[in-house]
């Protein structure tokens, strides 16, 4: 791996980009939450499972140019990276050590993934893996796999990214093949256990995307089933396909807790999530940091692959 670059804070969050090989980039995230404290309390790292994406969200500058799979090592390459940065600490001791299968690219269309979640349950048991999906058709096999790897911890994060209610609207935000409503209930319900995190359905909310919240109700159980909301990232993509996004906190405040009202009074749980809009400067948005790269150095696409 040769790092090519970095921006960030490291009391909030740093995004890494490297080269795997010949031109093939991936970028991923080392952060914390001032709120909560150091790294020693939580440690939030984020990394990559596809160069590129062949999934194309309208929101995502990860999408497109996808250019195939990272493999065990390259995935695992990355977190351990991101502990060499601060050797001062040992992630087995950190009170919630957080890793995000959620950067470029979508986590189930990459079988190696799975491995890196064993391996992460051997070297770092207390860990929570935590894995963003939009449930790609015909992966079931995946998820299986997923199931019984998340056995070996106490906690695991399964985020299914919905967006709109609308399934129309939603073939057109993420345009890819994918699970039923369905088909993505029964499979969550199957990870489903007492005590743990339950699984989650994500909406980026867009004031221009419909989300309501009674549309869900027949498929989702909210004993199952929480909610997350967070306001629509400030993408390249997202300007492009003319999707609005929310720039200021106090709009973003009120645009989720407007939407969490929504879903409360039907028995859902719901996750605020807002985060810190200096990360949207930053570019810790999926993709931003190997997009803005590849516009400063438009011949580095061209490097043979
Ligand atoms: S949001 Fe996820 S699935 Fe969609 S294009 Fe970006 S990386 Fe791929």
């Amino acid at each position: 791996m040769r790092m090519i670059g970095k921006n960030g804070r490291k009391d909030l969050a740093n995004v890494y980009l490297a080269e795997i090989k010949n031109g093939l980039m991936v970028e991923f995230v080392d952060s914390c939450d001032p709120l909560v404290g150091g790294r020693d309390k939580k440690w939030v790292i984020v990394v990559s499972s596809q160069f590129g994406c062949p999934v194309g969200c309208l929101m995502c500058d990860a999408g497109g140019n996808f250019k195939g799979n990272l493999d065990r090592g390259q995935i695992i390459g990355q977190i351990k990276r991101v502990f060499e940065e601060s050797p001062e600490l040992d992630p087995r001791k950190c009170g919630k050590l957080k890793i995000q299968f959620a950067r470029m690219g979508e986590p189930a269309l990459n079988d190696a993934v799975i491995d890196a979640i064993h391996w992460l349950a051997e070297e770092y048991p207390g860990a929570m893996p935590c894995i963003a999906t939009m449930a790609p058709a015909g992966r079931g096999q995946w998820f299986e796999s997923l199931l019984n790897a998340s056995q070996r911890f106490s906690d695991i994060q399964l985020q299914f990214s919905m967006n709109t209610t609308d399934p129309e609207m939603r073939e057109q935000l993420i345009p890819y093949p994918k699970m039923s409503w369905p088909q993505v209930a029964d499979l969550g319900k199957r990870f489903y256990r007492p005590g743990r995190r339950k699984p989650s359905l994500n909406f980026a909310l867009s004031p221009g995307i419909p989300v309501e919240a009674d549309r869900i109700t027949d498929y989702f159980d909210p004993e199952y089933f929480a909610i997350k909301l967070t306001p629509l990232n400030p993408t390249a993509t997202a300007g492009e396909n003319l999707l609005e996004c929310v720039n200021s906190f106090e709009r973003a405040k009120l645009l989720v807790a407007e939407k969490a009202k929504e879903f409360s009074v039907l028995g859902y749980q719901v996750i605020e999530s807002i985060g810190n809009m200096e990360e949207n400067e930053i570019g810790s948005n999926c993709g931003q940091m190997v997009r803005k790269y590849k516009a400063d150095m438009p011949e580095y696409e061209k490097a043979p692959a």
